[in-house]
Order: C-alpha cells, then structure tokens, then sequence
C-alpha cells in the first residue's frame, strides 16, 4: 500500500512555523472549494483530514500532514491515533495551503499569505511538487494567473515540479463515472488553461485530470507524490 496513514502535524503562518525538513515534501495550492481537502482525502484513503477547517480566518496557515511516518507507540497509547510519530523511510509531507478567493479576506491578510508563499517558494528546499488545482468546469481564474506567475518567476529557477490538477472531471460528461469512462474537459477551458500557462512561462507543466468521486487520476498524482516519498 501507497499509505499506511496520514497525520495532522501543524499549521504553519510563517516559514518558523514549518516543521523541521527532514523529508520530501508536495504541497496543494487552489482556490476554496475548488475541491482540494476532497482530492487529498482522496489520494491518502482518509474520509476526511481532521484539523481542517472551511472558516477564512483559520484557512489562512499552512496545514502539513505527515504521510507514512513511524507511529510512536508511547505517544499513540496517550494520545491515540492521531499523533505524528517519526520520520519513516517513504515518509513525506503534503502541505494544504490556504483556499484563495474568499472575498472576506482582508487585503493585508491577503498580502500576508502572499508573502509567506513566495517565502516558501523560494526557501523551502524540500519541496518536491506544487499542485495547483483548478476546476475542470471553470478553467484558471485570475488568481490562478497570479498564482502560476509566482511559479514562473520562482519555481523554474528550482527543481520543484509544477503540476496542474484539473478537478471535479467527472462533472462535464454525463455518465463518465469510473475509470473506463473518465471525464473529459471542455475544449474552451483547456484553451484557456494552456494559453495562460503559457503565458506565465509554465507551458511546460503536465495537467492531470482527476476527480474525487470516481478516483480519476489517483496513479497519475502518485507518480509525482513518489518524488517527495523517495527523496
Ligand atoms: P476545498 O474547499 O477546495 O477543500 O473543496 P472541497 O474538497 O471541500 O470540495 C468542495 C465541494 O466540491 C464539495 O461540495 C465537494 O463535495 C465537491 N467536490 C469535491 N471534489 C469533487 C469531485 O471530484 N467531483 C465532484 N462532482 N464534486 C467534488
């Protein structure tokens, strides 16, 4: 099996608050409710990531789960289950990074989550994949742009793998419910996906369809998590 289990370890405002990097590392990166906490239940077999949670305020850390650590048996039998115990040999972390797009946010928060982005960006030298989801209904909005800009001026000078998620594919053909049938994406939204990849110099990352519900593109994802575990 890919996971044996996955535990909440922190969330992060500032690079101090990032655990120590001993492992390989990926991180999501999307606007709310683009369907990310959902494909990352997905890919760890969780039902749902406890720690979580969908009000603006608290979505502003860096959320890192630990991937196949080695439980600690004292701690477990304290605390339960859910305890972080010690790095494992395909140990890894996945960082949740805070949903854009809510309007509530406040600009200098904004600037804030801005900041601490390009920081871990340009800083975080276990960093193996950013994931960036978008909406296979909607295609990039204008944050998106920013965010790929980010990628661009940062991640190309890195040997970071940028990745861009199409999610919810299950959604635009009618019956494309399991994995003989996978879902498709419209061909005006994949334009437009292309053209401002391109033009934010990121033309050359892969796009990987998948949907939460019918486990499209699970494998395609865990080639690039396997970067982080093997490193
Ligand atoms: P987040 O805010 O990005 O973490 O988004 P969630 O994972 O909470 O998902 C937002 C909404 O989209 C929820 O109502 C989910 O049920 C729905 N959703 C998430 N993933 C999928 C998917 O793959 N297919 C479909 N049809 N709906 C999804």
């Amino acid at each position: 099996a890919l996971v044996r289990r996955t535990v909440f370890v922190t969330g992060a405002v500032n690079m101090k608050g990032c655990p120590t990097p001993d492992r390989g590392e990926v991180a999501f990166i999307g606007r709310s409710n683009v369907g990310k906490s959902s494909l990352v239940n997905m890919l760890t077999n969780r039902k749902s990531l406890a720690f979580t949670s969908k009000t603006p305020g608290k979505t502003q850390q860096f959320n890192f789960f630990a991937v196949n650590d080695k439980p600690d048996l004292e701690r477990q039998i304290r605390f339960g289950d859910d305890v972080p115990g010690s790095k494992d040999r395909d140990s890894f972390y996945i960082v949740d990074l805070p949903g854009f797009g809510f309007a509530k946010v406040p600009q200098k928060q904004r600037q804030q989550w801005s900041d601490f982005m390009e920081e871990y960006f340009n800083s975080r030298e276990t960093l193996k994949v950013v994931f960036h989801l978008i909406d296979a209904r909607h295609g990039p909005t204008d944050e998106d742009a920013k965010i790929m800009q980010k990628v661009g001026d940062i991640l190309d000078s890195k040997r970071t793998q940028y990745v861009v998620i199409l999610t919810k594919a299950d959604k635009n053909v009618k019956g494309a419910d399991s994995e003989k049938n996978p879902g498709k994406v419209s061909k005006s939204v994949l334009e437009k996906l292309t053209e401002t990849m391109k033009a934010h110099r990121v033309g050359y990352a892969p796009i990987v369809l998948t949907s939460a519900q019918t486990r499209l593109g699970r494998d395609e994802v865990w080639k690039y998590l396997r970067l982080a575990a093997e490193a």
